[in-house]
């Protein structure tokens, strides 16, 4: 049972898997094995992109969450909805579905706007500030964090700010209780050659030290996570995906990058 501290104050929703599952306390943390595994994401899909590296730790006992800034309200995809929150309760669900899917069943959303974290930054009010506020109470309380990097994949603002305001919190931490910050790369050389990816970012292999290896299992686990999110993807989109992904950029490991 994953249980972060302070969830109640924060007014975030979160997702769990059964009825009995404790969302709320005040109560911090302990870190004991075992491992507790953070996914920082600033939409439902995001997690995609290191799906089977989500579906290998939990098959292997981490207790992993994932977290979303947003709930991608500002992104209909390839459906019919308009941006707003109709379209938030969709893709959260949709994340929420992908989570069971890769075992990590504990979702919580920040709700913070999607599009809105690159606006304003600094300024009083400002979603940014706000989900700084979320991660404070979030973040400190895991083993291994993972994120985007500073690119933001393919330069999104959203992105790039989880990543930066991630990086803010832990590297703030006395070393004895540091989380691992990872933060997920495509090996220069390695990115699809496809036009929904060439704005994608690449990181010098060197830098790439860490590597979550998964199997078949795992990588069907990302296949299903793929299927949840209808809103964002066509059908065959849905089915080439992590195929694709495994083929090239991954070819059985996801690669990761420790920010420190
Ligand atoms: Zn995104």
């Amino acid at each position: 049972m994953i249980r972060p501290a302070g969830m109640g104050a924060l007014a975030a929703l979160v997702l769990v898997p059964t009825a009995s599952a404790q969302t709320e306390t005040a109560t911090p943390i302990e870190i004991v094995t075992p491992q507790r595994v953070l996914v920082v994401l600033a939409h439902p899909d995001d997690e995609l992109f290191m799906a089977p590296a989500i579906a290998a730790l939990a098959r292997q006992g981490a207790l992993v969450t994932l977290a979303y800034a947003t709930q991608g309200d500002a992104g209909p995809g390839v459906s019919a909805y308009v941006p707003g929150e109709e379209l938030a309760d969709v893709r959260l669900q949709e994340a929420f579905c992908a989570g069971q899917e890769l075992g990590a069943p504990v979702v919580i959303s920040f709700n913070r706007g999607d599009g809105k974290l690159g606006v304003d930054a600094h300024r009083k009010g400002a979603a940014a500030l706000g989900l700084l506020s979320d991660f404070t109470t979030t973040v400190p309380v895991q083993n291994l964090v993972l994120t985007w990097g500073p690119d933001g994949g393919y330069g999104h603002a959203d992105h790039r700010m989880v990543s930066a305001l991630t990086t803010q919190i832990v590297q703030a931490m006395p070393a004895a209780k540091r989380p691992r910050l990872l933060y997920v790369g495509i090996p220069s050389g390695t990115r699809p050659d496809v036009p929904e990816m060439s704005g994608w970012a690449e990181t010098d292999p060197a830098l790439l030290t860490e590597t979550i290896a998964y199997t078949p299992a795992d990588l069907e686990a990302a296949k299903a996570a793929v299927q949840c999110h209808v809103t964002q993807f066509d059908a065959t989109a849905r089915a080439g995906m992590m195929p694709l992904l495994d083929a090239t950029i991954w070819q059985g490991k996801v690669h990761f990058r420790p920010a420190f």
